[in-house]
């Protein structure tokens, strides 16, 4: 059996974990991003994590998830999103230095999809699509039986293809992109302008939360029938499927595994979903792909990354 590590750098979180090939968690400990105010601070932090988790086990390795643009060629966090002064940094190097040990850097949506590709939803599959389904919308792609990074390693940014030339305002400045329709953000927005208009139990349920009315409002009141709900879920279910259906006749993946806290709405968004996309892609797509619910949860950065030095891919 080999050892590796694993790490997640979020941005309110370093969850750092020593596990076994197959993704199995042995001791896993887990910091407040915002303590840490220079790179200097999260890397020795980052190592002393390692350190603390990896205990006397003969680790192969650490595989480290980080947001943003990463060049895992040669190992550097390009535009991180998530710490203060985060460019540039060659943190392989530089842990490499003070670990004596292999270090591997990955964008964090691309671990994520390498996880659920060897050890999670997508266990067993050649071609697979991650798409997470959260704030925004991000992706990672598995190309029979390899992750596919791209040149650069910025492949997968799929939340910013475009559904809708001209269409809404999206985070990233341009306008149209999937994410600006079919993301956790977007349906809030959607589903406010819809309860701004018509009275919803959507209101009723955010209000009694004392919080503002975001996605998991929607598909509650979606599931208690409210009318308004039921319309904004089948706008927003069909926004994903144009996303998938551009998905499946790009990589013609047998697996698409969705992930995020939108996905936690399960069946409410899952079953429009399937049946949308399977009535929109082209006839010989339409019983090539499975879509199925993410199975490593929160920890899926960490056992990603970690699986990419023990996996095939090493
Ligand atoms: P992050 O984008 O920070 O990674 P998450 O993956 O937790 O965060 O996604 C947050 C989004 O998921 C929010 O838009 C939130 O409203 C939505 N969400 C959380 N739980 C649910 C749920 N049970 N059903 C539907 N949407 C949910
Ligand atoms: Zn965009």
């Amino acid at each position: 059996m080999q050892y590796v590590v694993g790490v997640d750098l979020g941005g309110t979180k370093v969850a750092t974990a020593l596990q076994d090939e197959n993704g199995k968690i042995l001791k896993r400990v887990q910091y407040a991003t915002n303590q840490y105010k220079t790179a200097e601070e999260v890397i020795e932090g980052l190592v002393a994590s390692v350190n603390e988790v990896r205990g006397d086990y003969p680790i192969v390795g650490v595989g480290v998830a980080s947001p943003g643009a990463v060049d895992t060629e040669n190992g550097i966090i390009l535009k991180g999103t998530n710490l203060p002064d985060w460019v540039n940094i060659p943190l392989q190097e530089k842990m490499e230095e003070k670990l004596q040990l292999p270090i591997k850097i990955v964008n964090d949506a691309n671990a994520a999809a390498w996880g659920e590709y060897y050890v999670g939803a997508g266990k067993g599959s050649k071609t697979m699509v991650y798409v997470t389904i959260s704030t925004g919308i991000g992706a990672g792609i598995v190309l029979n039986h390899k992750l596919f990074i791209g040149n650069n390693g910025y492949a997968g940014e799929l939340g910013h293809t475009v559904i809708e030339q001209d269409g809404e305002l999206c985070g990233c400045g341009e306008k149209g992109c999937w994410e600006a329709y079919a993301s956790g953000t977007s349906m809030a927005r959607i589903a406010n302008e819809a309860a701004k208009k018509e009275s919803t139990i959507m209101t009723k349920l955010a209000s009694d939360e004392g919080v503002s009315m975001n996605a998991k409002h929607l598909f509650a009141a979606a599931r208690l029938n409210d009318e308004v709900a039921c319309r904004v879920v089948d706008e927003v279910t069909d926004s994903i499927a144009v996303g998938l259906k551009n998905i499946i006749h790009t990589f013609n993946p047998d697996c698409i595994v969705i992930g995020g806290g939108v996905s936690l709405a399960g069946e409410a968004l899952f079953e429009p979903v399937i049946e949308k996309t399977r009535k929109i892609v082209l006839a010989p797509y339409r019983d090539t792909f499975t879509i199925v619910p993410a199975q490593l949860g929160d920890d899926v950065g960490i056992v990603g990354a970690a699986t990419l030095l023990t996996g095939e891919q090493a």
